[in-house]
């Protein structure tokens, strides 16, 4: 007998095709109120789901007792409860590596577009602004040979680092909780306290994933230490952020601009003060959102989730050593 999944976001046909061969698929595509009792109800048979945009709550975790593997379309976890499927024996299957790099992109374009104004600049020209040569209210600032401080030195914060040292000649530190040796050696990083990265670096960039230690990681007190002239760049997740302190810092001069792919609430709500401010560069979470990587995170969650439940959890499985 084929095993029940729900797969509650569209894949491309060909992958969705390769589930149906092996499994009895339910589909939603995404969830919403309209469908949500629908999703519980299939849940009861699931023995596997795989998707993106949905917090596992408890609700959603008793609604699904026959559950053996969960695969997140994403390398970020945070929608699960990993000790809570731990305990129950369910495999945690995500999509590390695919797309780093393409991550990286969008968090450097970030950089790039807060420091030189990018957005707003070109706004103004299409709103026929641009009417005599432009004077220093419309400068930047220099990205190259400034200094870059990540937070979070994992697979995304060295693709960025390495494009921060080989492309922009920058000067790299890093705030992690294990040392990075090839960071170390192959870009010259140097690992410091949050303190210090947060008081040296001109380029705050967070790609740290969201825990609850990393929960506000950056809030009242951490902007505050950040230099005035600098920038934060927020490429992991919202909810490591205090977005209230957030508008704080940039209203009052408290730091000079922020490039955000993720926040606290997605999608923005339109009435986000964030979206107010002319030193905001807002994008709609697309962190990974290119074709070529789309394609091989769902292909990667497809083949996670048949070895999963195939009994295999040897490669990306958050939690390999669980048993049921
Ligand atoms: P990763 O390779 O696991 O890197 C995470 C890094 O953070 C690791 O080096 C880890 O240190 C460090 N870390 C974790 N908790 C920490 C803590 N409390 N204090 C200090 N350092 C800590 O993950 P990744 O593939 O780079 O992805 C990172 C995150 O980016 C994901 O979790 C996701 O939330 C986010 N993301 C966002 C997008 C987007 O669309 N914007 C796309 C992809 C991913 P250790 O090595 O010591 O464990």
């Amino acid at each position: 007998m084929k095993p029940n999944i729900v797969l509650y976001r569209k894949i491309p046909d060909d992958l969705f095709a390769r589930l149906q061969e092996q499994c009895q698929v339910t589909f939603f595509d995404g969830i919403n109120a309209d469908n949500r009792a629908a999703f519980i109800e299939a849940l009861a048979e699931a023995e596997g789901v795989i998707g993106t945009g949905v917090k596992f709550t408890d609700e959603l975790m008793a609604a699904a007792p026959k559950l053996k593997a969960a695969s997140t379309i994403t390398v970020g976890y945070d929608d699960f409860d990993v000790a809570k499927l731990s305990e129950r024996g369910v495999a945690l299957m995500h999509t590390p590596g695919v797309l780093t790099e393409t991550t990286a992109d969008t968090i450097f374009t970030l950089v790039l577009c807060a420091a030189r104004r990018i957005t707003e600049l070109a706004e103004k020209v299409k709103n026929g602004e641009w009417q005599s040569s432009i004077g220093p209210d419309w400068y930047g600032s220099n990205v190259h040979g400034k200094t870059i401080g990540i937070l979070g030195m994992g697979r995304i914060g060295y693709a960025v680092a390495k494009r921060a040292h080989f492309g922009f000649d920058m000067n790299v530190i890093y705030y992690n909780r294990s040392a990075k040796p090839e960071a170390e050696q192959q870009l010259n990083a140097r690992r410091c306290s949050l303190d210090e990265v947060l008081k040296e670096a001109d380029f705050v960039c967070n790609v740290l994933p969201l825990t609850p230690e990393t929960h506000h990681i950056i809030n009242r007190d951490t902007l505050a230490k950040m230099n005035p002239s600098a920038f934060f760049i927020n490429g992991g997740r919202g909810a490591s952020v205090d977005e209230a302190a957030l508008v704080e810092a940039l209203k009052s001069g408290g730091i000079q601009g922020a490039g955000l792919d993720v926040f606290e609430k997605e999608p923005l709500p339109v009435n986000s003060e964030l979206l107010t401010l002319p030193n905001v560069v807002a994008l709609p979470h697309i962190g990974s959102a290119t074709h070529e990587t789309r394609y091989a995170m769902s292909k990667l969650a497809v083949e996670n989730l048949l070895a999963a439940l195939n009994g295999d959890r040897s490669k990306n499985c958050v939690n390999p050593s669980v048993t049921q």
